[in-house]
C-alpha cells in the first residue's frame, strides 16, 4: 500500500534499523522504544490488523519469526513480551499488522 509507513520500510523506501528479514516478514527497531529491546515484526504484504488475517498460516509463521528474533537479540532465555495491538481500543496506531517484541527488562502486568 503506497501510503503505508510499514510497507515503505518493508520495500526499503524509507530507512529503518532492520534486525532480521525473510521473504514474508521484516523485523526492525521501534522508533520509540519502550524497553531496551523493542522490535516490530511485520508481514511484507499489507495487512491492516489481526482481524484482517485469513487462516492460520501468516499468524503461525509470524510467531515463529518472533521466536527467531528473540533468539537473535538474546532475550529468549530471560523472556520477553509479544504484543499485537488491534484496532482503536487495542491502541493500534499504524494500520499494518505488526508484532511488538519487547524485552531486556521485567514487564509489568496488566498493561494500561
Ligand atoms: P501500535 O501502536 O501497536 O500501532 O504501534 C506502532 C508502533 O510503530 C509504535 O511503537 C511506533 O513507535 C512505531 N513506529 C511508527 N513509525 C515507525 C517507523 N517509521 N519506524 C519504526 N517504528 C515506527
Ligand atoms: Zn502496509
Amino acid at each position: 500500500m503506497q501510503s503505508c509507513v510499514f510497507c515503505k520500510i518493508a520495500s526499503g523506501e524509507i530507512p529503518a534499523n532492520i534486525i532480521w528479514q525473510d521473504d514474508i516478514f521484516v523485523a526492525f527497531s521501534d522508533l520509540s522504544p519502550q524497553a531496551p529491546v523493542h522490535v516490530l515484526i511485520v508481514p511484507r504484504k499489507h495487512t491492516v490488523s489481526l482481524m484482517d488475517c485469513d487462516g492460520p498460516e501468516l499468524l503461525g509463521s509470524a510467531l515463529v519469526a518472533v521466536q527467531k528474533v528473540a533468539v537473535l537479540l538474546g532475550v529468549a532465555s530471560d523472556g520477553f513480551r509479544t504484543v499485537i495491538n488491534c484496532r482503536d481500543n487495542g491502541g493500534q496506531t499504524v494500520p499494518h499488522l505488526h508484532f511488538h517484541l519487547l524485552g531486556g527488562r521485567f514487564m509489568q502486568w496488566p498493561p494500561g
